[in-house]
């Protein structure tokens, strides 16, 4: 098949071109390379550069007929979303709507989305299942929410099918170091440790030690980004088959403190990673646990790779190959 993947260049984006190329799909990576990863990218790939704000390259690419398209191009950061409001309206929002008319303008059939836990907020119960309320705390979630919201009505009104994923968090390097290229500016937590243990930056810091948690620090599902990977060829596979849009978790199923990726961290790479407490981060949740079990049953997704060690090894291995000293 041939797969255009938008935002293909990003840190999930290149772990799934490589999903893709590797079961032998032709892969073509539209990106505005603003945090994109050169160094990541695939021989064989087709790279398109260019951005979702541009309609008309948009066309232009999208004319050459690709049987599904997957759709990862998105600014992340939830604290960032929280003071520039604009940035992610404008890009997230505006941008996916762009992409998605253009699409069907197109006649592309089937579309796969990056989506979000984020789309939750606060848990109302744990694990959180599909049917879990959708009320977002920070305005990153909103924008996923709205984006899932336009596929609805477009699958109504125009036949595009979609599958929507709701990533928790997504973590770890391709296992057999494929993938070398850092995230530039990472937020997310463990690239922040990794940062903080090669001396990157001088301290992680733990936002908040109050939470309703065991150790009051926040707690989330950490799931590798090579089973995400794999559920992305899972999800175009099974829109090709039965034209039928779907909406699942991808989590590991389990949660993971603050402290406990700290720890793990310290272990693992054996530096010391100097750490402070600071104040909550608005938006944040306490804890978000998933339940995949739409996932499994719908995708026969399982995941392979999420157990913590697997996750903090792989991505210690490709800092360490950076920063060889640490
Ligand atoms: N976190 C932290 N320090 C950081 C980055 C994140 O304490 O520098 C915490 C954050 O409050 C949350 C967890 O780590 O409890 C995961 O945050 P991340 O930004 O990786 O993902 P999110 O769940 O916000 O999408």
């Amino acid at each position: 098949m041939k797969i255009l993947l938008f935002g293909g260049a990003g840190y999930i984006g290149t772990h799934v071109a490589l999903a893709f190329q590797e079961r032998g799909d032709t892969v073509g990576i539209y990106d505005n390379f603003s945090s994109g990863l050169r160094e990541n990218l695939l021989e064989g790939s087709i790279v398109y550069e260019g951005d979702i704000l541009d309609r008309t390259r948009l066309q232009e690419v999208l004319a050459q007929k690709w049987d599904a398209v997957v759709h990862l191009a998105a600014f992340k950061a939830a604290g960032e979303s929280m003071t520039r409001p604009e940035k992610y309206a404008q890009n997230n929002i505006t941008g996916s709507l762009n992409l998605i008319t253009e699409c069907v303008a197109a006649g592309v059939k089937n579309f796969v989305l990056s989506s979000s836990a984020a789309v939750y907020g606060e848990p109302v119960y744990l694990p959180i299942d599909e049917q879990h309320p959708t009320n977002p705390e920070n305005y990153y979630g909103y924008t996923k929410l709205a984006i899932e919201r336009h596929l609805q009505w477009f699958d109504t009104l125009k036949g595009l099918k979609f599958a929507a994923l709701r990533y928790f968090n997504a973590a770890g390097y391709d296992p057999e170091g494929k993938m070398t290229g850092l995230e530039h500016s990472p937020a997310n937590l463990i690239p922040v440790v990794m940062e903080a243990a090669v001396g990157k930056r001088e301290a992680l810091k733990i936002f908040g030690d109050d939470y309703d948690t065991e150790d009051g620090t926040g707690v989330r599902d950490y799931v590798h980004v090579t089973d995400l990977a794999d559920a992305h060829v899972r999800a175009v596979d099974y829109l090709v088959k039965n034209q039928k849009s779907l909406t699942v978790n991808l989590g590991s199923e389990s949660g993971l403190s603050v402290l406990e990726i700290l720890e793990a961290s310290r272990k693992i790479s054996g530096q010391k990673i100097p750490a402070e407490f600071t104040g909550r981060r608005p938006g944040d949740p306490a804890k978000l646990v998933a339940t995949s079990k739409m996932a499994n049953s719908l995708l026969g997704w399982y995941p392979k790779y999420s157990s913590l060690d697997s996750i903090i090894a792989s991505t210690w291995n490709v800092y360490h190959r950076h920063f060889p000293g640490h």
